[in-house]
Order: C-alpha cells, then sequence, then structure tokens
C-alpha cells in the first residue's frame, strides 16, 4: 500500500491513497492544474484514480474539485451533509437589493417597451409616459446580465477566461456538476476497488467533518488521514488504532498562536473545540493514547503563520520517545510547497 501527500496545510491539502490496484484521492485542495502536476512530480498516474472522497467542504480542502473530477470523469464521495454545503458554496448567489430589484423591474419595462410591435407603439404611450425617455444603457448590470442571453459570446470569453484552470473553449458548465457523487456516513464501512474505507467523524467547524481509516483487502495493511479536528475525541482515538502511516495533524505552536498576527476572533477559532490540534495536543495524543503501531508517522496540515515544522516534529519526537526505531513510529513531516516521495509499507 502508498500513500503520497502531494500537499498539507491551510492552502490546500491532497493526498493519494493507493493499493495494488486501486488508487483513491484525498482531498482535493489545490488547483486542478497542480494536483496533476504534483502527481505526475510524485510518480502517480492521475488516469488510473478511481474516486475522490472529500473530508470536509472547506476551501483547503476543494478548491480544484469539480474541475479535477470532470476532467477525470470519476466519481466524488462525500457525506450528505458536506455534498449539500459544497453545492451551496460553489452556488452564486442570486440575492439582490430592494434599490437592485427596483432597477431591474425598471430595465425590464423598458426592454417590453421597445419590443412592443410596431402597432402599439405606433399609438401614445399614455399609460406609461416614462418609457418614452431615450433608451440607453440597462440601469442595472445585474439587469442587464439577466437578460443576455448564455449563447451571448461576451459571457463565454469571460467563463473561459475565468476557470483558468482548464476547461477551454467549452461554455463553464454548472459549477455543482460532477460526472457522479456517492453518499457515505461516517461509521459505517464501504469499499472502493480492493479498499475498505472507514470514515469516522472529527470535531471541526464545517458541516459533517470526517477522517478515514484505509485497509487493503489483501495487503491487510491500515493506513489513516486525520487532520482538521479541535481536540482528540475516544472515537477518533479509537479509529487510529493499528494504522501502518499516519497522516496526523499538529498545526499550530500554542505560544506562537497567541503571539501572532492572526485577528482575536480567528485565534479564538482555531483553538476552539472545532479548530485545529496544536502541537500539544498532538504530542499529547501520541504520548498517552497512541498504541505505538505506525511505520510512519507524516505530521500534517501544519500552519505557515504559527508554527516551525522543527517545533513540531521536536514535539512528537519526545512524545514517541523510546518507541522510535528505523522500521517503526518514524516521523515525516508533510509540506504545503512540494509533495513527499511516496510511503510503501
Ligand atoms: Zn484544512
Ligand atoms: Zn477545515
Amino acid at each position: 500500500m502508498r500513500m503520497t501527500v502531494l500537499a498539507s496545510g491551510s492552502k490546500g491539502n491532497s493526498t493519494v491513497i493507493a493499493s495494488a490496484n486501486t488508487q483513491i484521492l484525498v482531498d482535493a485542495g489545490l488547483s486542478c492544474r497542480e494536483i496533476l502536476k504534483r502527481m505526475r512530480l510524485a510518480g502517480e498516474d492521475p488516469a488510473a484514480l478511481s474516486a475522490i472522497l472529500i473530508t470536509h467542504e472547506h476551501q483547503d480542502h476543494v478548491a480544484g474539485l469539480a474541475t479535477l473530477a470532470r476532467r477525470l470523469r470519476i466519481p466524488v464521495y462525500f457525506t450528505e451533509p458536506t455534498h449539500r454545503a459544497w453545492v451551496r458554496m460553489v452556488t452564486p448567489r442570486t440575492t439582490m437589493t430592494y434599490a437592485q430589484w427596483l432597477d431591474q423591474l425598471q430595465a425590464e419595462r423598458e426592454a417590453r417597451a421597445q419590443a412592443m410591435p410596431a402597432r402599439q407603439a405606433t399609438s401614445p404611450q399614455r399609460y406609461h409616459p416614462e418609457h418614452s425617455v431615450t433608451p440607453g444603457p440597462p440601469a442595472s448590470s445585474l439587469a442587464d446580465a439577466e437578460r443576455r442571453r448564455p449563447e451571448d459570446p461576451a459571457i463565454q470569453l469571460q467563463a473561459s477566461a475565468s476557470d483558468a484552470d482548464d476547461e477551454g473553449d467549452t461554455p463553464k458548465p454548472d459549477p455543482s456538476s460532477l460526472p457522479a457523487v456517492e453518499y457515505f456516513h461516517s461509521g459505517a464501512n464501504f469499499s472502493i476497488g480492493d479498499i475498505s474505507i472507514t470514515p469516522f467523524t472529527i470535531p471541526h467547524d464545517a458541516a459533517d467533518p470526517c477522517g478515514f481509516v484505509f485497509e487493503s483487502h489483501t495487503e491487510r495493511i491500515r493506513m489513516a488521514v486525520a487532520t482538521d479536528l479541535g481536540y482528540m475525541p475516544p472515537n477518533v482515538k479509537a479509529a487510529l488504532r493499528r494504522i501502518d502511516v499516519l497522516l496526523l495533524e499538529s498545526n499550530h505552536d500554542l505560544d506562537m498562536l497567541r503571539d501572532g498576527p492572526y485577528p482575536w476572533s480567528v485565534k479564538q477559532r482555531v483553538l476552539s473545540r472545532v479548530g485545529h490540534l496544536s502541537n500539544h495536543a498532538t504530542a499529547e495524543f501520541l504520548a498517552r493514547d497512541y498504541d505505538g503501531s505506525a511505520a510512519w508517522i507524516v505530521l500534517g496540515h501544519l500552519s505557515e503563520q504559527n508554527n516551525d515544522p522543527s517545533l513540531a516534529l521536536i514535539s512528537a519526537e519526545q512524545a514517541i520517545g523510546g518507541r522510535m526505531t528505523l522500521l517503526g513510529n518514524r516521523l515525516l513531516l508533510a509540506s504545503q510547497a512540494a509533495p513527499l516521495a511516496p510511503i510503501c509499507v
């Protein structure tokens, strides 16, 4: 079995989990282009991916999702609340202010007046004298956009330019359209190819966030992804037993976060029970609850502002202590900037 961390951190997360016959992408938090680039850099074949699994709908986990899934024509696995939240997030808002609504109404009246058949147009406009004013550009760009039809070349041009990733010259599709969507439930095991997957709930400020345990049917190797959690509840501790390769969050150093540049409200969010694991909390788990079974522990989702990779590493090393050996409990740091070499067990 193989784990390849393509990126980890608040600017984007994506990891390949592979058995001999099945390859799955966990999260797509970089642009489609960047994910494909990093896969090739790490020696992973994008065409071999069977599915994309989503932990939660935060931007750093879904940024390239729709484009990538459409490009590779593969299904996306979500929990239903996460899928719903993601659809809401990518669907453009259609609400408008009262003033904009009045403008739109006025523009529509003008358009109707202009489109009136000649015999009516020649009759005196006694009911709507205001319509005789010189027709000019519509009062509101919203109303303008509303009246333009999708085949308007100007709109197509904008669409293909803004979707920088790769949709090419084709008109922009519905932002929430995916080749296929599959739902899973936290706690309920399911399989993709020869990989068995157990999702578990994590405490985080998203609709229905989860981590995953992956087990290959043939090799009996187990890998886990557990990032974006405010603390280590009993169900997560239980899920992370007998894991061979563990991607575990070590987000921030408490002192650096407290003294750092984040506004107080953001500091509160990160520190909360639905925020992120500190180096200290991760060390506490490793020292007290972790069963010592992993060949590799990858520390991930490190904050670039509020952590120092050497601090995260020292903290975890001290917690693992004498259990670190040549073949067991080796530590790695996942990076935001570049993929890690594949970890094979
Ligand atoms: Zn995240
Ligand atoms: Zn998150």
